[in-house]
This record gives structure tokens, sequence and C-alpha cells, in this order.
């Protein structure tokens, strides 16, 4: 058996953990960097939270708060420039999938200088601000991820900085945050989570243990299905999500996503899908194909939802997801050209062709 894992970032978990951790921030450094959104860490009381504990132990901080979903390459050296203006010496991010993930770039970034051609090139000085992370809607799992997803307007689609340095030194996981989240934000997150921790297990890079996180993941996403359908969770439920979407990021931490990922870039990229929705949509048809020539995985994963065929799987996210966009043909056969060419679909244990790319678009969208 071939087993490697690793995780560095401490994970605490529960209600009003911040505060009962204040402590834990006091090792990280002197000032930080707060990166967020414009408005949710407000809104949800991360925020608060966050300046509670860092003012308990004496420390001084700034604000940047200008990360924009889907967070661009200029916007992560805006970020390490206000990380040099400040004199932070850590960062705090605070919010979903976009604040996190760009906060990775900006530590990296505000202790050195790289040209942006080399930004994706994996190979880094060994220096970067350590980082907390506080994790305001159940999805993306990046507080426990050694992995920046931009967007990469050169290329049209999202890249990502991926490196060991970048894990994230905390990630305080509190449900309460995420209790003002919309019912589609609440859903598409959910599935973005859920994506990852299927994907993970489709990819050639899964072992033993990250199949069984995954496992673990994936039963407590389905486990929430119906109360997110109505968009009535309870604080348990929502706990379950947040703790659900923390394994699937340490799924994907060691497995990366597969073809579903590099394929729903184009729907966020072009027509401004949100990215949980994104991956959702092309799920179900991803799965299909992987049966045809692993029956026994893809039975065995959709076992954990309760479900017996990818057929059904599909229709159960598809319920969740409601109507969908509409299409043109040549918009699919460009977003194919596009993610035949994605580093990560080689990734799968089934790597589609263009053509197989092309119908998984066409049976997921245009059905
Ligand atoms: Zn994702």
């Amino acid at each position: 058996m071939n087993v490697q894992f690793f995780m560095p970032t401490k994970v605490i978990m529960g209600k009003d953990c911040i505060a009962a951790n204040a402590g834990e921030l006091a090792a990280l450094g002197k000032k930080a960097l707060i990166v967020t959104g414009r408005n949710s860490a407000k809104a949800n009381g991360s925020l608060a939270d966050v300046i509670a504990a860092l003012s308990a132990n004496g420390q001084k901080f700034e604000i940047f708060d200008k990360v924009m979903s889907n967070p661009t390459i200029d916007c992560v050296y805006d970020g390490a420039k206000a990380a040099r203006d400040a004199g932070a010496d850590f960062i705090v991010a605070i919010g979903g999938g976009s604040p996190m993930d760009a906060a990775k770039g900006i530590a990296l970034l505000a202790r050195q200088d790289i040209p942006r051609e080399e930004l994706f090139s994996g190979k880094y000085p060994n220096d970067v601000l350590p980082m907390a992370f506080v994790p305001t809607t159940a999805g993306t799992g990046s507080e426990v991820t050694p992995y920046s997803i931009l967007t990469n307007d050169k290329l049209q689609t999202k890249t990502s900085i991926a490196s060991p340095l970048i894990f994230p030194k905390i990630a305080f996981l509190d449900a309460k945050y995420t209790e003002g989240l919309s019912k589609a934000t609440a859903i598409n997150t959910a599935i973005d989570a859920l994506s990852h921790s299927v994907e993970g297990m489709l990819s050639t890079r899964a072992n033993r243990l990250t199949d069984c996180l995954a496992a673990e993941s994936i039963e407590g996403i389905f486990s929430c299905m119906d109360s997110l359908k109505t968009g009535k969770l309870s604080f348990e439920e929502r706990e379950m999500l947040l703790y659900s979407s923390m394994l699937g990021g340490m799924v994907i931490a060691h497995t990366g996503t597969t073809a579903v990922h590099s394929m729903g870039y184009s729907l966020t990229y072009f027509r401004d899908i949100d990215h949980g929705r994104a991956n959702g949509l092309l799920l179900g048809d991803f799965l299909k194909l992987v049966e045809k020539t692993f029956p026994a995985k893809v039975s065995e994963i959709v076992s954990f939802g309760g479900l017996s065929s990818a057929e059904e799987f599909k229709a159960r996210l598809s319920d969740l997801l409601g109507e969908k966009e509409s299409f043109a043909h040549d918009e699919l056969e460009k977003y194919a050209d596009i993610a035949v060419n994605a580093k990560n679909v080689k990734n799968g244990i089934v790597v589609p062709t263009k053509e197989e790319i092309l119908s998984i678009y066409q049976n997921s969208l245009m059905e």
C-alpha cells in the first residue's frame, strides 16, 4: 500500500473558536494584514471576532478588503503591496474561496518580487508570510490546501499557484459565519465541496487515506441535501457542511482536481456562472463517463450518498441546481478546446478526449 499525506495546517473547529483560541494568532506576528472581500466578513461577524482576538493579543492590523470574486492576478499584486506598505508580518484571510486564494498569493508576493510570467511556475523562494484562515462559506476547503486559484486573462481561464509553502498555519472553522449565506450560495458551495471529494476519488493520485476523507465528506454533504433544497439548514448541518468542505480540501491538497474543474472554469470565465454550480452542472456526466470503465469505483462513490448509479447522482444534483442556463453549440466547442489542454484533465483515472469533453458539455448543458 502506498500512502503519502502532508497536512501542516492546524484546524480548530467549533462555535466561537476564534475567541476561545485567540492565543493561537499571537504566535504568527506583530501586525496582520486582514485580507477579505468588501462586505460579507463585516456582515457575518467574522471580521469583528478576528479584530477582537488580535486586539486582545495586542497585535496591530490593517484591512485589505478589495478582493473580488474570482480574484485576478492584479489583485494579489495590489494586496502584496498593501502588506508591504503596512509592514504586516502575517496574514489573516476571511471569506469564501476568493479572499482565501488571494491571500495565499499575497503572502507569497509580500516577501519577494516574482515576475508575472513566473507566478505559476511552482518555483518560489522559501519565504512566505504566515497565514491564519477563517472560511465563511462551506465549499472551497482553501483553508487546508496549497493552492491559490486566480483568474488568468491571458489564458482565459483560471490558473493555480501550487506550493506546500502556501498552506495556512491555522484554520478557524466556525459555522455561525455561514448562517447568513443565501440559499443559492449554500448550495453552490456545498456542491463545490462535493465535487472536490468526488473528483479526489477519481484522481490517479488518490490513496486509501484520501479516499477515507472523501467518503466521510460525501456522506456528510449528502446528509444535508434535503435541507439545502429547502434552504433551512440547522446549525449542526452547517457544521457538517463546513467540516465536509474542509475534508474535501484535504483530499484535493493531495489528489488535485480533475476534468470537471477544468471544464467548469470556462463556465465561470465566459458566463460568470458560480464555480461550485459550474462543477455541479458537469459532475454527473463526468461520473457517467467514468462509470463505463470503472463501474465499481463509481458505484462506491455514489453509495456514500445512498445512491446506486451515476444517472441517479446526476438527477439529484440537477434537482438541487434548478433551471440551467442555455448554451450555444459553438460556445461549448470553444470551452472543450480550452479544457482539453488543462493540466488537471490528466489527473483523472479516465482522461477524456476532446470529443468526450464536448459530449459531457452537451449532455450536461444542452439536454
Ligand atoms: Zn472547487
